[in-house]
């Protein structure tokens, strides 16, 4: 398929025409489909490097399926697909198995994340080389949902992925410290009394975490960065040269521990909502680069984990369909972050850091066509009908947020066309179609 796109804004706010012809950029000709993008803010396909996609295993809060289509219609061509499955990505088996059901629906490439311990359970290391050899070609590496608290586990995972390149991405929660915790730790927390996720139990481990990777020379990513504590502690580790890259989520970037009181089960999150200061904190972060990426953290629950009471209900937000909206309310319309900004932390860092080829030189002739255009000038009432996923827990339904994703394109082709999603069984014939193609 051949597309014309007429008078998008590309992230440097020059104006252009984008041609696309067998899956890449490239010079115009003839074009089966023009879309008119005048108004429209194009950016290189969006990247999540924190992605919770539930299958296998856990099928009713989100599969490949309807969470590749949450990604796309949230401007997203690829997906991380962190470990926590059922069974747990922590072999060459199951890490394939996902890759090729992402392949196989075609919404967006799904990168699968192995778990750093079997099972996730802390006690010895996965496979590691098996998954790094796979098919699926495992780079990251993640017991996202606890923390690897053993350092000499944490130690021996650096170790190993720093033969190959990869690199361990660590979920920083000191256990010990966390244990029943249901907000941030501060004097809400004593008020509402609420169990409190102290700030030091995540900054501890990122201290202890850098210190390591220094040691081994590795490379470490830190996932959902929260407090401003943890800033500092990253911008030191980088002013000394350590390997290290850190994510914040969106809602880390507009939300405060403020919407605990309402005991609104929405607002439960791992890591908890924090303070303003912590927010601004991350928000400077971002813009200085100390934080180097945006990442959803997607977490889909069915109503039932959701719609009970605080202490009872599982964490977690979906984030792929707001993701956009949602940093462009918290850094764009601020000015601390422009859309070459926004390109670099949600597509081009996000693929690098994932070794994800076919991101680094975005709308340059002879590369992969993955791009999403986005109308910054709508405002629209963020509701149910917005979300493609499973999961129903959104935080924002309700919410003002600006803009709207009205196309995005991965590998060439449309799975979101007019702000709606493109049929799923045309999106996979498509994927099949090119799969045929590069054999
Ligand atoms: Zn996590």
């Amino acid at each position: 398929m051949s597309i014309l796109i007429t008078g998008a804004q590309l992230p440097d706010g020059t104006s252009t025409d984008l041609f696309i012809d067998n899956g890449v950029f490239t010079t115009p000709g003839t074009a089966d489909r023009t879309i008119d993008a005048a108004g429209l803010i194009a950016l290189p396909g969006l990247v999540d490097l924190h992605t919770h996609l539930r299958e296998p295993g856990f099928e009713q809060s989100e599969t490949v399926l309807t969470g590749s289509r949450a990604a796309a219609i949230g401007g997203f061509t690829a997906v991380f697909a962190m470990a926590n499955t059922m069974p747990v990505q922590d072999t060459a088996g199951v890490v394939e198995q996902v890759h090729s059901l992402g392949q196989r629906h075609g919404y967006v490439t799904v990168q699968p994340i192995g778990a750093v311990t079997a099972g996730l359970a802390g006690q010895q290391l996965s496979e590691i080389g098996a998954m790094a050899q796979s098919r699926a070609r495992v780079r990251v590496f993640s017991d996202d949902g606890h923390c690897v608290s053993d350092a000499l586990l944490m130690r021996r995972a650096l170790e190993y992925v720093k033969t190959f390149g990869g690199v361990v991405a660590q979920h920083a929660q000191e256990p010990r410290l966390t244990v029943g915790a249901q907000m941030n730790e501060g004097a809400l927390s004593s008020e509402l009394g609420l169990t409190g996720w102290p700030a030091v139990a995540e900054e501890s481990i990122i201290a202890r975490d850098v210190l390591l990777a220094q040691h081994v020379g590795a490379r470490l990513h830190i996932c959902h960065v929260s407090t401003a504590g943890s800033v500092e502690v990253i911008r030191w580790a980088k002013a000394r040269g350590v390997d290290v890259t850190a994510e914040v989520t969106p809602h880390h970037l507009l939300l405060t521990e403020q919407l605990a009181a309402g005991y609104d089960s929405r607002f439960k999150v791992n890591p908890p909502l924090r303070r303003d200061e912590d927010v601004l904190a991350l928000r400077a972060a971002l813009a200085d680069r100390t934080i180097d990426i945006v990442a959803t953290d997607h977490a889909p629950h069915p109503p039932e984990a959701k719609e009970c009471a605080w202490d009872e209900a599982a964490n977690g937000m979906v984030g792929l369909e707001s993701a956009l909206s949602v940093v462009h309310a918290a850094v764009v319309e601020s000015g601390q972050l422009d859309w070459g900004d926004i390109a670099r932390v949600l597509s081009r860092k996000p693929a690098d850091i994932g070794q994800l080829a076919g991101y680094d030189a975005a709308f340059a002739l002879g590369s992969p066509a993955h791009l999403t255009l986005y109308d910054p000038a709508v405002t629209r009432t963020f509701a149910t009908t917005d979300l493609r996923g499973k999961g129903l827990n959104s935080p924002y339904l309700g919410y003002k947020l600006p803009g709207r994703v009205l196309a995005t394109i991965h590998h060439g082709y449309p799975t979101v066309l007019d702000g709606e999603l493109v049929d799923a069984h045309e999106v996979a014939a498509q994927a099949v179609a090119r799969e045929a193609s590069q054999k």
